[in-house]
């Protein structure tokens, strides 16, 4: 079922490219559709939203900050996947349903993580976007049973993943006949700490060269640093990136889980009018509301 491809000059090291996402597979880009969002298309679009549902009064403003600043999908967390078991889990159904609350109330489509197979079906219920967090990029019966549904998944880079086997990942979710698939660079483990993990901005021009899949990028577990998330969400918009997932927080100080990458309203609005900026010098348009 893979085709090899070492002789593709722009592969370094020789990287197998499975046959579904191979972009020679298909004579264009995919176009992942979510809630009337078209991902991988001229507009990049922008996902944000905090990293978790925290309460209803959270989630709506954060949600309401985000439209207004321009953000088209609203993200937010409500099963997390924390390295303590200690730590805020989310608030499980009840944050599925503020996350429901929050759609209905901005018009943004909302993704959510599932961490679980038993709870694939109850959080596809809620959800427009199921995302596979980075630490289940290789948790193959997950894999397969989102790949199950029409529904989009954005599927993060597995931490210490290669481009193969974050692109091998892909192609257990598009087997079983689901094509819906958002490439998502989040960050990966090198030697470096003073960033939380190494951004790899190259993986966006690769993974669009070997694949058909839109390509996004997330800043905010990608530094871990809210200064830094600027940035690197403008590089990654110039690198080719067909969209941003950003923690945003309407008080990053009181979060109960990554408030220190998370960027305030007023942070995320003035980074949205650069972001256009950077867009239309590499020939994109930042992907805005239809009614604005
Ligand atoms: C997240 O986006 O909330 C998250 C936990 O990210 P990652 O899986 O990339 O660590
Ligand atoms: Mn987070």
């Amino acid at each position: 079922m893979e085709s090899n491809d070492y002789n593709d000059p722009a592969v370094i090291g020789g990287c197998s490219v499975p046959v579904r996402v191979n972009r020679k597979s298909k004579a264009g880009p995919t176009i992942v559709e979510a809630g009337g969002i078209r991902i991988g298309s001229k507009e990049v679009v922008i996902i944000a939203g905090p990293c978790s549902v925290e309460t209803r009064e959270q989630l709506i403003e954060t949600a309401l900050a985000v439209k207004n600043a321009g953000g088209v999908i609203l993200r937010g967390g409500a099963f997390k996947p924390r390295s303590s078991p200690y730590n805020f889990q989310g608030l499980g159904e009840e944050g599925l349903k503020f996350l429901e609350e929050a759609r209905a109330l901005t018009g943004l489509p909302v993704v959510t993580e599932v961490m679980d197979t038993r709870l694939v079906e109850l959080v596809a219920g809620y959800t427009d976007i199921l995302q596979i967090g980075s630490r289940n990029m290789q948790n193959y019966p997950l894999l397969k049973e989102v790949g199950r549904l029409r529904k989009p998944v954005l599927l993060k880079r597995g931490m210490m993943s290669t481009i193969e086997e974050f692109l091998l990942a892909a192609e257990y979710i598009l087997n079983q006949g689901n094509e819906q698939v958002i490439l998502c660079e989040r960050g990966i483990r090198t030697f470096e700490t003073t960033t939380r993990n190494t951004l790899d901005l190259s993986a966006v021009p690769m993974l669009k060269h070997l694949s058909h899949l839109p390509v996004i990028v997330d800043p905010s577990h990608g530094t871990g640093h809210r200064w830094m998330v600027p940035a690197m969400a403008k590089a990654a918009v110039a690198a080719g990136a067909d969209g941003l997932i950003i923690e945003v927080h309407y008080k990053p100080e009181e979060a109960l889980c990554d408030g220190h990458q998370s960027l305030s309203p007023d942070e995320f609005t003035r980074l949205m009018t650069d972001l256009r900026k950077i867009a239309q010098a590499v020939g994109r348009d930042i992907y805005q509301h239809e009614n604005k």
